[in-house]
C-alpha cells in the first residue's frame, strides 16, 4: 500500500487540518488531532476509525473499502479517497492524561480567552504576548499562576512592575486550569458528531 498522505490537492489541505476527536481504547476522549495524524495513525493501526452514528470500529483497510458515502469531508491519497475521520480510537493506549493541563502558549491564551487581562479587550493571537504578573527579573516564575495575557501596549505600559506597583488591575487571579481534551480548540472546530462520545460539545477555557 502506497503511503497514505504525500501530497493533498488543495481542497483536501483543509480537511487534513481539520479536527479529528481521539479515543483511548476504553472509549475515552483524550485528545483532539488533526485528521492529517488521525490517517497517519490509522496507517500504522495504532488506532481504528470509529463511526459515530453506529459506533462500529474500522481499521484503515476497511475503512478504505467502506462506501462512506454520507460523508462530505475526503482527502485525496494516492489512487485513494479516504473519508475524513471525525473520530478515532487508539488501539494500544487506554490512559488517561494527567489532569493537569500542561502549560503552553496556545494553552494559556486559551484559558484566557485571547483576551487581555488587564485592559479586557479581545486581541488576535498575533496582537498579544505573555505578561509575567511578578516580573522575572524579580523571580515571577513562567506557570500558569504568573503568567497572563496580555495586549501589547499593556504589558508595556506595566513594564517591570507588579499590578500593583504600575496601578492595573488583573480581570481575575490566573490558574491553572482543568485539563480536557479539548483545551485551545475554539467552538467553530468541534464537530456536531463528537457529541454521542463528549455528552456535550463545549469549548474550555
Ligand atoms: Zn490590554
Amino acid at each position: 500500500m502506497a503511503e497514505p498522505i504525500t501530497q493533498a490537492p488543495n481542497s483536501s489541505t483543509r480537511v487534513l487540518d481539520r479536527a479529528t476527536l481521539v479515543l483511548n481504547r476504553s472509549w475515552v476522549p483524550i485528545h483532539v488531532t488533526t485528521v492529517r495524524r488521525a490517517i497517519c495513525l490509522l496507517f500504522r493501526d495504532a488506532a481504528a476509525v470509529v463511526s459515530p452514528s453506529t459506533m462500529q470500529t474500522y481499521s484503515f483497510a476497511e475503512w478504505l473499502d467502506d462506501g462512506h458515502t454520507h460523508f462530505d469531508a475526503w482527502v485525496s491519497a494516492s489512487r485513494h479517497r479516504i473519508a475524513a475521520p471525525d473520530v478515532i480510537q487508539l488501539t494500544a493506549y487506554n490512559r488517561v492524561p494527567a489532569h493537569r493541563a500542561p502549560f503552553t502558549r496556545r494553552n494559556l491564551f486559551a484559558r484566557d480567552g485571547h483576551t487581555c487581562q488587564y485592559c479586557s479587550t479581545r486581541f488576535r493571537t498575533d496582537e498579544l504576548t505573555i505578561d509575567h504578573v511578578v516580573p522575572r527579573s524579580r523571580g515571577g516564575p513562567t506557570s500558569w499562576i504568573n503568567c497572563v495575557v496580555s495586549c501589547v501596549s499593556c504589558n508595556a505600559r506595566k513594564g517591570d512592575r507588579t499590578p500593583l506597583e504600575a496601578r492595573m488591575r488583573l480581570m481575575r487571579e490566573p490558574k491553572c486550569p482543568r485539563w480536557s481534551p479539548y483545551l485551545g480548540l475554539s467552538r467553530r472546530q468541534h464537530l456536531p458528531t463528537w457529541q454521542a462520545f463528549t455528552g456535550r460539545v463545549t469549548a474550555s477555557s
